[in-house]
């Protein structure tokens, strides 16, 4: 089956004047040496690995893209602008920072075949934003959506859980207002406490408490949810898992289960089920639950958690879960046999 694949650039903190409270570079991408002419290389030896059919896209992450020097992200666009040319890759995207958006940037990009923005949003609540020490408000978040939507390329909000000053109610509120810019996907990230950083320092002076695991899957259950009543796809919950997340040593404390995303959509998964349950007032005898395809293993909960939960809670003999191809995102059916 045809996949689409990003290939990522990783530009760690190169141009970044900012200093968030969450990031070290580093840690998150896993390399600080960064040499611009080594990255036609990357992207072919990437290709080299990708089927025929798959349609892929190079991707500009981990750093602001277009707020590093203006030249070098012209060279950079240029050098992935040939791949497109070439047909080997549909387009190109990028993620960048709310501030770091404006007429000339966008100017910039139209000379090229860039078909996503990804904008680090983070939060939509400004106290959230101060304590985290991101450098821009609600407002110039809403403006530099706009500007990307307006401009035609597909937007993806990335928004983080159990930033400093943030709870639930705030996050469900952030997911809200990116659906409402005009989202066309989403990635959420539980907050992971890196050493060598400023939360890291707020974490050992008793000002911050990182997230437990159990926190990171609820909070992020429930923007989770926002985003599926909205169809908005969620293409990436957590951390990519890299060798710097699984290292102990490098990080000191937050929602660093390799499994968190699996965790919070399993149960979303509960949620909806049990839901339709009440909602029907089914007890006992067997059930089928249908579910989107590639979704069974997330509904079934890990270690078949759900199904057992639901077993015992609802006196339930049996349960299938299966999947239907005419059901998309989080939509469940039930079928109950007495
Ligand atoms: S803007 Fe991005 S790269 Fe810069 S400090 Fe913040 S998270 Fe790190």
């Amino acid at each position: 089956m045809p996949r689409h694949i990003n290939i990522p650039i990783f530009i760690p903190h190169v141009g970044c004047p900012n200093a968030c409270v969450f990031c070290n570079q580093r840690s998150i991408s896993g390399r600080m040496d960064f040499d611009p002419a080594l990255v036609d290389g990357q992207i072919a030896e990437a290709l080299s690995t990708v089927g025929a059919e798959d349609t892929c896209e190079i991707a500009f992450f981990g750093g602001s893209f277009t707020g590093i020097d203006r030249e070098l992200m012209l060279y950079l666009l240029g050098v992935a602008q040939r791949y497109v040319d070439d047909g080997r890759v549909m387009g190109i995207r990028m993620s960048t920072r709310p501030d770091y958006i404006d007429e000339r940037v966008l100017s910039d990009l139209s000379r090229f075949t860039v078909r996503t923005v990804e904008l680090g949003l983070q939060s939509m609540d400004d106290r959230v934003l101060a304590a985290s020490g991101r450098g821009h408000d609600r407002e110039c978040a809403l403006k530099a959506c706009g500007m990307i939507k307006q401009a035609g390329y597909e937007l993806i909000g990335q928004m983080m859980i159990g930033l400093p000053m943030s709870d639930s109610q705030s996050e469900v509120m952030t997911a809200r207002e990116i659906i409402g810019a005009g989202a066309d996907g989403a990635r959420v990230y539980p907050t992971v406490v890196f050493y060598d950083t400023e939360l890291a320092c707020m974490t050992e002076r008793g000002e911050y408490t990182p997230l437990s695991d159990g926190e990171a899957v609820e909070r992020t259950k429930n923007v989770l949810s926002v985003f599926a009543d909205a169809d908005v796809p969620c293409i990436r919950v957590g951390l990519q898992s890299s060798e710097n997340l699984a290292d102990e040593s490098k990080v000191m404390g937050g929602a660093n289960h390799s499994a968190i995303g699996e965790l919070a959509m399993g149960e979303l998964y509960y949620e909806r089920i049990c839901r339709e349950i009440e909602r029907r007032g089914i007890r006992g005898g067997e059930l089928t639950v249908y579910v989107s395809r590639g979704s069974v293993s997330k509904a079934v909960g890990q270690k078949k958690k759900n199904k057992s939960r639901i077993c015992q809670k609802y006196g339930i003999r049996r349960i299938k879960v299966l999947e239907k191809n005419q059901i998309m995102g989080y939509n469940i059916i039930l079928e109950h046999n007495t």
